[in-house]
């Protein structure tokens, strides 16, 4: 089989390269050793920024819009923070990473799901359906990511543990958050646990961005009775996973491999966000292979430039934050989330109107407004 690209993993970051290169012109080859639609755990919270990096309009396989964000802490009472805008929506991802793979093929991407990929040997791709010449490889595959493997790659400095549950409620309590999301520091040693809703069911999760956590199924089970106060409730699915974080540590290609995504460990320290990176990826991948196989640029070291700049950006200064406040989730509370002026920053981040380091930078930029922000406040307290 032979290929311009072939691309390997059919979630955002392998649907949405393979989308930008086959409307360049390009001939690529999307596998996916599963068979597409496939289920992916994840809580499905698709940032504004997410969005904003994706060449067509999803909506219709965005399932919620909430606008109110409810944090809990152990200090004090949970607050909900109501933002006024929708700066995250909610998808499922079966639903979601199938339509980004839809409008690949829609472009002339050739699909072919239930085909793993092995390795590389030769500068050839090697697949359970035989190996593949390409003049430019994509490892798209997640975490843990064979290609990075086949590379001799170590692309995310840490992996931590997520696990995510489809959750039954009743219709009343699915109607209750449709418009709210739950971010709960109590529920998990440097991490948190959450709510997100979907059309017709909760997502519930726990995730540890700094920690391991023993027992992660017993612990979820007892979250989602403790979280939804003894109220019945079936779970659908319990699935565990784990997260590339703490940023790429080198290079994130080889001669004509790159990696993106999961794969390249582009997932955020802080909150755990990897959708809009894998669709970032996607864009910059994209375009330094275009210029690549153009004879433009002689390597793929661009890519590589551009992946490092990301992470001083926004993983570095995510990482420092997410140590402060899951060391000191009272301090936090007392400090950060109460203050209104430092939640409508935050909001930046989600839309993409500010990265990790611009919102750090403008928490101590106007110390007047900071302070203004503890005794305004469109916050109200919830309990
Ligand atoms: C519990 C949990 C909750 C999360 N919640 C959120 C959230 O709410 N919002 C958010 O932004 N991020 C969230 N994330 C992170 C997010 O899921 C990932 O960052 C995102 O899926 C990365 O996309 P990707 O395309 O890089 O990888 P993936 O979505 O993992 O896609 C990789 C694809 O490659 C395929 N593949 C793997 N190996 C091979 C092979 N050898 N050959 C062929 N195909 C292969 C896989 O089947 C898969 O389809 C969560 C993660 C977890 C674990």
């Amino acid at each position: 089989m032979k290929a311009d690209v072939v691309v390997v993993g059919a979630g955002p970051a392998g649907s949405a390269t393979a989308l930008r290169l086959a409307r360049a012109g390009w001939d690529v080859l999307l596998l996916e050793r599963e068979r597409v639609p496939r289920y992916k755990v994840c809580g499905g919270g698709v940032t504004r920024k997410a969005l904003a990096e994706l060449p067509f309009d999803p909506a219709d396989v965005l399932e919620c819009a909430p606008t109110r964000a409810r944090v809990s802490v152990r200090s004090g009472t949970p607050i909900e923070i109501d933002v006024g805008e929708v700066a995250a929506w909610t998808v499922m991802r079966d639903r979601f990473d199938a339509r980004i793979a839809e409008e690949a093929v829609r472009a002339g991407a050739r699909l072919m799901d239930g085909c793993r990929a092995i390795g590389i040997r030769d500068g050839l791709l090697q697949t359970d359906h035989g190996a593949i010449h390409a003049r430019a490889i994509v490892g798209a595959d997640g975490a843990p990511s064979r290609i990075a493997a086949a590379l001799g790659l170590r692309p995310a400095a840490r992996q931590t543990p997520a696990i995510e549950a489809e959750v039954e409620v009743d219709p009343r309590r699915v109607a209750e958050w449709r418009n709210v999301v739950l971010f709960d520091f109590d529920a998990t040693p440097m991490g948190y646990g959450w709510i997100f809703p979907k059309a017709d069911h909760l997502s519930i999760g726990l995730c540890s961005l700094h920690d391991k956590l023993p027992g992660l199924r017993e612990r979820t089970r007892a979250y989602i009775a403790q979280v939804l106060s003894g109220e019945p409730f079936q779970v659908r699915s319990l699935v565990g996973h784990v997260l590339p974080v703490g940023g790429p540590v080198g290079p994130v290609h080889q001669g004509n491999v790159l990696l993106v995504g999961d794969a390249a460990g582009l997932v955020d320290p802080f909150l755990g966000e990897g959708i809009a990176y894998a669709l970032r990826s996607a864009r910059l991948a994209a375009e330094a292979i275009d210029r690549f196989l153009r004879g433009e640029a002689a390597d793929l070291t661009p890519y590589s430039v551009a992946i490092a700049e990301l992470h001083e950006r926004e993983f570095r200064w995510a990482d420092r934050l997410g140590r402060i406040v899951f060391r000191h989730t009272t301090l936090a509370d007392r400090l950060a989330f109460r203050n209104r002026y430092l939640a409508a920053l935050f909001v930046g981040v989600l839309t993409g109107d500010r990265s990790y380091r611009r919102f750090v930078l403008d928490c101590w930029r106007a110390p007047h407004r900071l302070l203004a922000g503890y005794f305004s406040l469109g916050i109200a307290s919830n309990r």
